[in-house]
């Protein structure tokens, strides 16, 4: 996801820019930009690679003026190259517009803008809508008042896609005009200025009053205050809201690395997720936000749980977790397959989605198509301003802080505890004794200690990632809830130190793996002492037999372990639905081990970008 930053008041626009695209920084890019309107006219810079580059360019070039536009872009189309940075101009290089999303039938409008005779010069689909948005602007006569806002919405009226965009003209010096469809853009109101950006980070330290766009609203700015439109029939006002502004916690503290910091917080994350939420007297959970009173939670007989990457492995946890707990059948759906696909559901099948940003654009496809069939739709995320948060029936917050990091961590321990929660919830409404519900509590309770132990192992973890940190490919292998974690081990290796992992379930090893076990490729096997462990041992001695190195995953205690595996990374006992929590941790330290051996640039991997909002 990349971001936006526009700004229109009385001071400097390129130092508040600057600093508002460092905070939207964390959300991955590969090129950035700035416009500014300097009185006489439009000044444009860009730069590839990292947001230092555009700095250095501007501090040799420096723009002057109060209002002016910048973007962070992560392509979608069209390379990463200088050209196809935003801002984009129109064909007059009078207009200039940054835009989040993806124009989806830029192709068919190019064409129709290639034939009244204009000449294109990136590949990008913005610059498509640039050049639509000022041939309408040119149409009009130059007395007309909201010039630039007529011109934006007579474009959007023919584009079908995602947008968060702000455009500004030179013809109209004073004004900004912002719209949003799919992509966030959060307006920020100051006495004498107003801010649009991707998220209030990025304008939380100079106002803390903010008001979400919603989709299909147009936003004009102008000196006197700002003025709200819509593209759709349902035109409200919007709900402004005040912020809490903590400068602090997107700081890296003592840490080298945000994704460090973000695995060392788990002891606290786990416990925000859980703060308020345990009944001791009743053995159960409460989970108020769910807005759902027992006879609905009782009716519900199949839950479908929706999500993409990390969120989406935490769900298959959940998955075992729920029906484990509660018997209440649950699936698991790629986001992107579910918002598409037309799977029957009845009319008592919840649906989950989760997303740690709330702003996850196949997530939010995927409940918006949930919602359309008359599904109720509960969200799971941990941005509580989220479109995710406002768009489901009700929901649990996972409260983490922060995730800044582009390979999550936090969040998928506490959404994963948060399946415990609701396993537990709906379990003591069917099957599960007050003291079964006990027994669920102390091994929630039981965690956070349990993950300072792990975090113990660091060094120990970090010893075995430099053993192997020759792999060019390496196999990761769970069953039952430890599969989610297999999946999730092999993405956080994937992600930040580009080597091959695949995660697959354990005895499926033998149907078709086993071809890539040699002595070059570690496998990963997690096996802790569950009913699934003498099977996961059989499995182990057949990699084993083949000369394939193991690194097992095992409970504290387990001494046979280390005759079966090369290195062991030892977790502390529990129960197999708290396990997974333990066990990903330990993957986690072994991931950031190894790219941070290798050199790689840990808090923002290449061609990624923190939270997908194109589709
Ligand atoms: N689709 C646009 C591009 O490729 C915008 C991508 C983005 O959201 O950064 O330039």
């Amino acid at each position: 996801m990349c971001g936006i930053v526009a700004y229109l008041g009385d001071k400097e626009a390129q130092p508040l820019l600057l600093e508002g695209l460092r905070r939207l920084e964390y959300r991955g890019y590969d090129s950035s930009g700035m416009a500014v309107l300097n009185g006489k006219g439009l000044e444009v810079v860009k730069k590839v690679g990292r947001i230092q580059q555009l700095e250095r360019a501007l501090s040799g070039q420096p723009l002057h003026g109060t209002l002016g536009i910048c973007h962070t872009r992560w392509a979608t189309h069209g390379k990463a190259t200088e050209i196809n940075a935003h801002p984009h101009t129109d064909a007059s290089g009078k207009l200039a517009i940054v835009h989040n999303g993806v124009i989806e039938n830029y192709g068919t409008l190019k064409k129709k803008l290639s034939d009244k005779g204009f000449q294109f010069r990136t590949e990008t689909d913005t610059e498509v809508l640039a050049f639509l948005i000022g041939f309408y602007f040119d149409t009009l006569n130059s007395e007309t008042e909201n010039r630039l806002e007529m011109a934006v919405m007579e474009a959007l009226r023919e584009v079908t896609g995602t947008y968060g965009l702000v455009a500004i003209h030179e013809d109209q010096p004073g004004v900004m005009v912002g719209a949003r469809r799919g992509s966030p853009l959060v307006l920020g109101i100051g006495p004498h200025e107003h801010f649009l950006a991707s998220d209030v980070s990025a304008v939380a330290a100079h106002t803390q009053t903010v008001a979400h766009l919603r989709d299909f609203d147009v936003v004009t700015i102008d000196r006197n205050g700002y003025r709200l439109k819509s593209l759709s029939q349902n035109q409200a006002g919007l709900e402004i809201s005040q912020i809490e502004y903590q400068s602090g916690v997107a700081e890296m503290g003592d840490f080298p690395h945000f994704m460090l910091k973000e695995i060392f917080e788990q002891p606290v994350s786990i416990q925000n997720a859980v703060r308020g939420r345990l009944n001791l007297e009743e053995s159960t959970a409460q989970l108020g936000g769910l807005n759902l009173n027992p006879q609905e939670l009782r009716e519900i007989d199949r839950i479908v749980i929706t999500a993409c990457g990390t969120a989406l492995h935490a769900g298959m946890v959940g998955e075992y977790i729920i029906e484990s707990l509660a018997h209440v059948p649950v699936e698991i759906e790629y986001a992107s397959e579910f918002r598409l696909r037309n799977s029957p559901m009845d009319r008592r099948t919840l649906v989950i989605a989760v997303s740690q940003s709330g702003e996850t654009e196949d997530t939010l496809g995927a409940l918006r198509e949930a919602r359309r069939k008359g599904h109720r739709v509960l969200g799971i995320c941990n941005n509580v301003a989220s479109t995710l948060a406002r768009e489901t029936d009700g929901g649990v917050y996972m409260y983490a802080g922060p995730e800044v990091s582009v390979a999550a961590t936090k969040s998928f321990t506490s959404q994963t505890i948060i399946f415990v929660l609701l396993g537990l919830l709906l379990g003591r409404m069917r099957f599960l004794s007050a003291s079964q519900g006990r027994g669920i509590i102390e091994a929630i309770e039981a965690l956070p200690d349990q993950i300072t132990q792990v975090l113990k192992q660091s060094s120990h973890i970090r010893d075995i990632a430099k053993k192997y940190s020759h792999s060019h490919s390496m196999l990761f292998f769970g069953r039952q809830m430890q599969y989610g974690i297999a999946l999730e081990g092999a993405l956080k290796m994937k992600e930040i130190s580009y080597i091959h992992a695949e995660g697959h379930p354990t005895a499926e090893l033998k149907h078709g793996i086993i071809a890539l076990v040699d002595e070059k490729t570690p496998s990963v096997f997690l096996c802790p002492k569950d009913g699934a462990y003498d099977k996961n041992i059989n499995n182990l001695q057949q990699i084993k037999a083949r000369k394939g190195p193991v690194i097992a995953v095992a409970t504290e205690g387990n001494e046979e372990i280390v005759q079966h595996a090369d290195d062991v990374i030892f977790i502390p006992e529990a129960p197999e639905y708290t396990a997974p929590i333990l066990s990903v941790v330990a993957l986690q330290l072994f991931a950031y081990h190894m790219a941070v051996i290798l050199g790689k640039d840990v808090d923002k991997p290449r061609n990624l970008a923190k939270s997908v909002t194109v589709p």
